[in-house]
């Protein structure tokens, strides 16, 4: 088949038998679809040859680029043994060797680590450990069931996770089905509920918080938080210092502080784990998307020994954590998830990082004066840009105006492919991005910005 006629056909069944996440396929179904075949580096490659720029990281899990060697021949090597056997009652060399390098390099005080297959079974096995921890370590106390979360949070979309997520248009309709929860509101800076600016305003958002951390802790098992950037949120990073406020609260009120560093995890905000910049320890780590550097789903929910121990004790008492995936463990993830970690030693990623952080921060600062373009935040390697309609009412474009699609629809012309949040674009590139790559993205950004929110002359 001519490779025209392959694509047609390839379009034709996506059309008819696929159904794609977060996607309207009454709309997918009237499009010509982008199938991507192949990967280099920063690119992605269509069935048609086309090549694009991955401004997202193929929606934030790659690191080193696509198609990395070391990478690509862990996988190979790992298949010349087994690609995959259970950890029910079994063990294997990869996940054993992986869970070793983890706690070397998590936060201090991480010791154990239970692996699952996604940032969402990650969020799900620490919000049960911390439950079935309280009970087991405080059978007598009062029971600590319920979770803290800051609104506009997202941890993922399985029931549990859900249930701590707050973001309207995904959550609302499943409300019958969640577990209630407690909210705080969250630092968002450019739109501070309290009106405040940082520094002066002393963190003074963590007062609500405390106020129900306060109140409310007898029935608490834990805080739930993305350490330094909410990002689905709207990329809403937090001001220096609230992080280790927080964990200061929840040591005060004995309550767990569950870290997830799904999005954050691995280098993405310039260190390993965003958790290290604020010297935190959380009880709970939730780890996944650059886990495997982008090559495999992985995940893992690491936590402390005090925690592990409450669930010790003889077969019949019943401690045990009744949980696990069929595919918890697999070796194939771990082999390419420990050659990631090599990499990042290898390349001295992180270390190479640091120059390209503030090179992004020197290309976004002339966006800020588009008209409407509201806020940049930064964190890492992570930006944000979100666009309003007016600049000084900071209104946000309507969900129905479908700006930051629209705008990655101009952009995927020029040869970059993005993913908003809605109003909010997010640029999210490899770690490997070479300078020269990081600029042209940015550019593209700008362009497709000014293409779209410049008012046509009417006809
Ligand atoms: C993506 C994400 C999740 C969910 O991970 P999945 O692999 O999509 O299930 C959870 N938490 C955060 C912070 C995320 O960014």
């Amino acid at each position: 088949m001519t490779e025209q006629r392959s694509t047609k056909q390839l379009s034709e069944w996506d059309h008819r038998h696929l159904w794609h996440p977060f996607t309207q396929m009454q709309e997918w179904e009237t499009e010509e679809p982008v199938i991507i075949e192949r990967g280099k580096g920063p690119y992605l490659i269509d069935t048609k040859g086309n090549r694009y720029l991955d401004g997202t990281s193929s929606i934030w899990v790659n690191l080193h680029g696509h198609r990395h060697p070391v990478l690509d021949r862990a996988i190979k090597t790992q298949l010349n043994a087994i690609a995959h056997s259970t950890l029910l009652g079994l063990s294997n060399p990869p996940a054993i060797r992986l869970a070793r390098e983890l706690v070397r390099l998590a936060p201090k005080g991480l010791t154990r680590v239970f692996y699952s297959d996604d940032g969402s079974t990650a969020v799900e096995v620490a919000l049960k450990m911390a439950v079935q921890y309280w009970q087991q370590a405080r059978p007598r106390a009062g029971p600590k069931n319920s979770f803290l979360h800051l609104k506009l949070a997202y941890h993922g979309d399985t029931i549990g996770a859900v249930s701590v997520g707050n973001i309207e248009l995904f959550h609302a309709r499943f409300k019958p089905l969640l577990f209630p929860t407690l909210e705080a509101d969250p630092p968002y800076c450019y739109r501070c509920p309290l009106k405040l600016t940082y520094p002066s305003c002393a963190l003074a958002c963590l007062e609500p918080v405390e106020t129900i951390l306060r109140e409310r802790h007898r029935e608490l098992a834990g805080f739930i938080i993305e350490p330094l950037i909410q990002a689905a949120a709207g990329m809403i990073t937090q001001p220096p210092g609230y992080l280790n406020r927080v964990r200061e609260l929840c040591t005060k009120y004995d309550v767990l502080l569950i870290a997830d560093e799904v999005a954050t995890g691995f280098g993405r905000t310039g260190t390993l784990f965003a958790c290290r910049q604020e010297r935190v320890t959380p009880d709970l780590m939730a780890v996944s998307k650059g886990l495997t550097g982008g090559y495999m789903p992985l995940a893992a929910t690491l936590t402390t020994e005090p925690l592990y121990d409450a669930f010790l004790g003889k077969y019949e008492d019943f401690k045990s954590f009744f949980h696990g995936h069929s595919y918890t463990g697999n070796p194939l993830g771990c082999a390419v998830a420990l050659a990631n970690l090599d990499v990042f030693r290898k390349e001295r990623t992180l270390a190479r990082l640091q120059p390209k952080i503030r090179l992004m921060t020197r290309l976004l600062r002339p966006l800020r004066q588009l008209p409407h373009v509201g806020d940049i935040r930064q964190q890492g390697f992570m930006a944000g840009i979100e666009l309003v309609t007016d600049r000084t009412g900071k209104s946000p474009y309507p969900l129905e105006a479908r700006i930051g699609h629209r705008i990655a629809q101009e952009a995927r012309k020029r040869g970059l492919l993005l993913r908003p949040l809605g109003h909010i674009l997010v640029l999210m590139p490899p770690l490997s991005t070479d300078a020269k790559t990081l600029a042209r993205m940015v550019d593209i950004v700008s362009r497709s910005i000014v293409s779209v929110t410049t008012p046509k002359p009417s006809a």
